[in-house]
């Protein structure tokens, strides 16, 4: 568990709002769905998924943005993506790994949604699902990602 090298600090690209994360995460993610794209303005979406008590906003007020307002936090000043509270899955917070002031670790371990990808996209993940896993198949994922999944530097 100590090898995460925990608490992690990170923060938005002004600076306003700043986000501190305490417990190993669950997993780390690329989504490459058309709504990420959109999201992301870029090929694919980034996510650890940290469980909802190792993580804090410990400065600024992230504001809701996204297509329904209703799970996507961003900085109000810079406009930043932060990080994804899903809605009815409030055990964890996605949140968007390259924010974190020391991220070049960050490895996705699974890819999401590539039956939308850009033809060229490829990201080094070891598991590739054409949409989304179903909830049971995340927890055998979980348990190897905690074994195997790319550390802190
Ligand atoms: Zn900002
Ligand atoms: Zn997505």
């Amino acid at each position: 568990m100590d090898d995460w090298q925990l608490p992690w600090e990170g923060g938005c690209r002004c600076g306003t709002v700043r986000i501190r994360v305490t417990k190993p995460p669950l997993l780390a993610m690329a989504c490459h769905c058309t709504g990420c794209q959109a999201m992301s303005a870029s090929a694919f979406s980034l996510s650890l998924a940290i469980p909802a008590d190792g993580f804090a906003v410990t400065a600024g007020e992230p504001v809701l943005g996204g297509r329904n307002r209703d799970m996507h936090h961003f900085c109000s000043a810079c406009m930043t993506w932060m990080f994804t509270r899903p809605p009815g899955m409030d055990w964890f917070v996605n949140v968007r790994p390259s924010l974190l002031d020391d991220h070049l670790w960050f490895v996705p371990y699974v890819e999401t949604w590539t039956s939308e990808k850009l033809p060229w996209a490829a990201t080094p993940a070891r598991h590739s699902f054409e949409k989304v896993p179903e909830l049971p198949e995340f927890e055998p994922l979980i348990r190897a990602y905690a074994d195997e999944g790319a550390r802190p530097l």
